[in-house]
């Protein structure tokens, strides 16, 4: 069941392909709560392909089964990213 989410800010909607990929990689213990055996998953909604330069989405959200598990996925993707970057 994933009943938890978190919204990811507009500000951020054109890194979320690069996030996506950076989360494949992550090992499982990671991407999958410990607790509720769920991954956590970036879901776009209110789909609009018509937008011209932006997005073709209007909201995006990670959804899991608890904050946990978004937290500790979250804090994962910046620990990865700041290992890329240097
Ligand atoms: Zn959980």
């Amino acid at each position: 069941m994933l009943k938890v989410q978190r919204a990811i800010h507009p500000s951020d909607f054109s890194s979320i392909p690069r996030t996506r990929d950076l989360i494949k990689r992550l090992p499982e213990a990671v991407r999958v709560c410990s607790e509720h055996g769920e991954a956590v998953r970036i879901r776009e909604s209110d789909i609009s392909p018509n937008t011209g330069a932006g997005p073709p989405f209007g909201k995006a959200s990670y959804f899991s089964c608890c904050d946990a598990a978004i937290e500790k996925l979250i804090n994962a993707i910046v620990d990865e990213a700041q290992r890329l970057a240097t």
